[in-house]
């Protein structure tokens, strides 16, 4: 099959779409002995992976007022998000939030493809940056575990480091579970059930399934998890176009590869058909077989292919960073942003932002205040009217708060039915029930707007509009 695109005709190769990379003919699993990248994109990498992995241990450990800064305790019901209380009747807020991000998916993936596989998801980072480097430790580079996996009398050193390996990454997922899982029940009862596992066996058997899961996932499933598994992964054809940013080969430059041979030079383009990009590719496929599923924009292959052509004389990036239509009209490495692309960008930082904005300025008490049913005014001896009201609350802060009720508009009173609260602790919900007074002929319509004052201290938490019915 040929693709005509500019001056050259790049042949794809008839096995393109044809085989899964991690399968043989036999259609048995083919283990992928990755080699260990060494570059730029490899380095930026690395360091993202360390803060990244630093946020995501060390936030259940971050505390605001005694609370956790993220909980998602699904079986309780309580939602902790930027230090805000959520609960289940604020699950209008948790939907905005969720159109919210699959819009932002959507947009990012038709920007930038599968970036977030590669440089984000917990998958590919604590595989590649965690699971792998402690296989490389223990058993070497790449071409040598090949070379001890297929020895057919094994010595016992490859047993021992077997084992030792399995054991360090059975703990290391137990760390991993033992983090994923405080942020749904919370730090402390997780450091809880490791102090007294007597005590708490329900949650060490929790920790320990989860831990298990993690295990088969990093020492088994791997590549096949961004592969077979996932959905996002599965969803790449759907949600990109050939505007879409993605790792590519720049076939246009690269071809025809081959060896270089004396005088025959210039018969060739720049690949010099090493295979160094199949090498360290983590999902085992070829990026000159085009743009593919598997590809999680690792960006390993631009790493290798770059040493390549600093080794050649010839210019970096002949894997790159390209659209489809670059390629196409052979345009790589010109203008990558174009009108549509800085509409969609601008329209993920307005998402991004409008949506922090919103969670930041969220109230800390929630309220609503209604008029009693069945009530209409009452005229008191002392010349005044008035209506009651009863107004629900609940406190969003995790931490307690003064609370005060008062109604902003002048001559206005207030006088409490029962218990007048002073403060609300942290996530409280209540009650109160509540007159209010104007003196007769201070409103003049029959049904006037009056505003009800929600304080915490001096500052106006929340402004409640309700009607106040007057007698004429
Ligand atoms: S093709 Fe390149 S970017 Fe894609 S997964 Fe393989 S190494 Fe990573
Ligand atoms: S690393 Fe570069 S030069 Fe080597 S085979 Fe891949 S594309 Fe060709």
């Amino acid at each position: 099959m040929k693709m005509a695109s500019g001056e050259t005709e790049y042949l794809i190769p008839e096995h393109y779409g044809n085989k899964i990379s991690t399968v043989d003919n036999e259609g048995k699993r083919k283990w992928i002995y990755a080699f260990k990248p060494k570059g730029k994109f490899y380095k930026y990498r690395t360091w993202l992976s360390w803060f990244y992995m630093a946020l995501l241990f060390g936030l259940p450990f971050v505390k605001i007022n005694g609370k956790p800064f993220l909980l998602l305790n699904i079986p309780k019901g309580e939602f902790i998000l930027f230090g805000k209380m959520f609960f289940p009747q604020d699950f209008i807020i948790l939907g905005i939030g969720m159109v919210l991000a699959i819009v932002f998916v959507i947009v990012f993936t038709l920007l930038f493809g599968r970036v977030f596989c590669g440089w984000v998801c917990p998958q590919t980072i604590f595989l590649e940056m965690m699971f792998r480097k402690i296989e490389f430790m223990i058993e070497g580079p790449a071409h040598v575990q090949m070379k001890a996996k297929k020895q057919k009398i094994k010595p016992k050193s490859y047993y021992f480091k077997k084992t030792l390996k399995h054991i360090i990454f059975y703990l290391l997922s137990f760390l991993i579970a033992m983090t994923f899982l405080s942020y749904i029940v919370g730090i402390d009862v997780i450091l809880s059930a490791i102090k007294e596992p007597t005590k708490h066996w329900i949650a060490i058997i929790g920790l320990l399934a989860f831990a298990t899961v993690f295990y088969f996932v990093y020492a088994y499933v791997r590549e096949i998890a961004c592969t077979v598994i996932c959905p996002y992964g599965r969803m790449q054809s759907t949600l990109m176009d050939k505007k879409s940013m993605a790792v590519a080969y720049n076939y246009n430059r690269g071809e025809p590869r081959g060896r270089k041979r004396k005088g025959k030079e210039d018969e060739l383009g720049d690949c010099i058909d090493c295979g160094m990009c199949v090498n360290v590719c983590p999902t085992g496929i070829d990026i000159r077989d085009g743009l593919q599923m598997e590809c999680v924009n690792c960006t390993a292959c631009i790493d290798a292919c770059d040493d390549m052509m600093r080794r050649v004389n010839k210019p970096e990036r002949l894997i790159t960073f390209a659209t489809e239509h670059q390629l196409e009209t052979n345009t790589v490495g010109e203008k990558s942003l174009d009108l549509r692309s800085k509409l969609l960008l601008t329209l993920l930082i307005v998402l991004t932002a409008g949506f922090t904005a919103f969670m930041v300025t969220l109230p800390v008490f929630d309220s609503t205040v209604l008029r009693v049913p069945g009530q209409l005014y009452q005229e008191g001896q002392d010349g005044t009217i008035s209506n009651l009201y009863k107004i629900k609350i609940q406190s969003k802060s995790p931490k307690d708060l003064p609370y005060s009720l008062a109604v902003k508009e002048e001559n206005a009173q207030i006088e409490f039915v029962g218990t007048k609260l002073d403060s609300l602790k942290s996530g409280q919900l209540s009650e109160e029930i509540f007159f209010v007074r104007f003196p007769k002929g201070e409103l003049e319509q029959r049904k006037t707007k009056i505003n009800i004052q929600i304080k915490s201290g001096d500052k106006v938490i929340q402004n409640k509009k309700v009607t106040f019915l007057n007698g004429y």
